[in-house]
């Protein structure tokens, strides 16, 4: 079955943690936005998860967020709870792999979050020996995603750790306590799956092959002549990206944003920008050189509510052999 691109909300909270939605406002909230899917991660409890997947308003990815002192760490679909309450910043790849052993996949939140005391544990301090062991990293939280400050830092970070050789998936999380806006409306992450109805277990996978895109709203990724796309290994040397940038889903968000994009950026390791390419219409073509054991990816930039020089989406990387 062709591959379809959903849009997701990874991390959300109801009243089984702090949250002031109920589970099934959640789901509802979640629907009005034009969401395929969420990811249910309350702290340090799964107790919501059976209602939101009974509900059948949405697939609803079951997780919990471990909220520890040394950082934020949404584990999710894990058959057995592993205790979290011991984890420790030098032993950290212990827990990693026991979630592992259990079937699930383990994120980082907000990496960047003010800590300790503002937010208790919200900064990442776990030092990580093999990030083989992590699935994904919120590069965008909360928040205006391009006027903040630890969303630019969260986004080195990942970047640091493309560049030793592993491979981690770029996701959004709202941090969805309550109705009310703390990001764009229309801002999600987009997952690649199988096509067809979405599943919970389809988003895993996205999310462990590294299929997805964070947006502001516009659908945005690349993919090329041969159909490779984000997550996906390729040859090295000379090679044609086709870039897609798509507004329908976001143009019917209650209350979204308007944006115009206007021009992509493709990224490669240490962080160095490799062309920048004026939008005009329609999709974009670009044959680069692409050199061996390396990264790359794209970044859509332009307008929002006529706002210049936004970052408006950030795609998982490419990698080349
Ligand atoms: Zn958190
Ligand atoms: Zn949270």
């Amino acid at each position: 079955m062709l591959e379809q691109w959903f849009a997701c909300e990874l991390h959300c909270h109801t009243v089984h943690s702090d949250g002031d939605f109920t589970v099934e406002s959640l789901l509802k909230t979640a629907r009005e936005r034009k969401l395929d899917g969420i990811c249910l991660t309350d702290h340090n409890t799964q107790s919501g998860v059976p209602e939101a997947q009974k509900a059948g308003i949405l697939p609803v990815l079951g997780g919990m967020e471990w909220t520890t002192y040394f950082g934020h760490m949404p584990v999710l679909d894990c058959r057995h709870d592993v205790d979290w309450r011991d984890a420790l910043p030098d032993t950290i790849d212990e827990k990693l792999r026991q979630v592992h052993e259990n079937g699930g996949i383990c994120g980082v939140a907000h990496p960047f979050q003010i800590g300790t005391p503002i937010c208790t544990g919200g900064h990442w301090d776990y030092k990580v020996q093999d990030w083989s062991l992590v699935e994904y990293i919120e590069i965008w939280s909360e928040g205006s995603p391009f006027l903040n400050t630890a969303n630019r830092r969260a986004i080195k970070l990942w970047e640091s750790i493309l560049d030793k050789g592993y491979r981690l998936t770029p996701t959004l999380g709202r941090d969805w306590h309550r109705p009310t806006n703390n990001m764009y409306p229309a801002a999600c992450t987009y997952l690649l799956c199988d096509g067809g109805k979405l599943t919970p277990e389809k988003m895993k996978i996205a999310i462990r092959n590294g299929r997805t895109v964070v947006s502001a709203g516009p659908l945005f990724y690349f993919e090329t002549e041969t159909g490779a796309t984000v997550g996906d290994t390729i040859a090295a040397g000379d090679t044609e990206l086709i870039i897609h940038t798509n507004t329908d889903r976001a143009d019917t968000v209650p209350q979204a944003n308007g944006y115009n994009p206007q021009a992509v950026r493709i990224f490669t390791n240490g962080g160095k920008m490799l062309s920048e390419i004026p939008i005009d219409g329609g999709d974009l073509r670009i044959t680069l050189p692409l050199e061996a054991a390396h990264w790359y990816r794209a970044e859509l930039w332009g307008e929002i509510d006529g706002k210049p020089d936004c970052q408006l989406a950030v795609t998982a990387p490419i990698y080349t052999e």
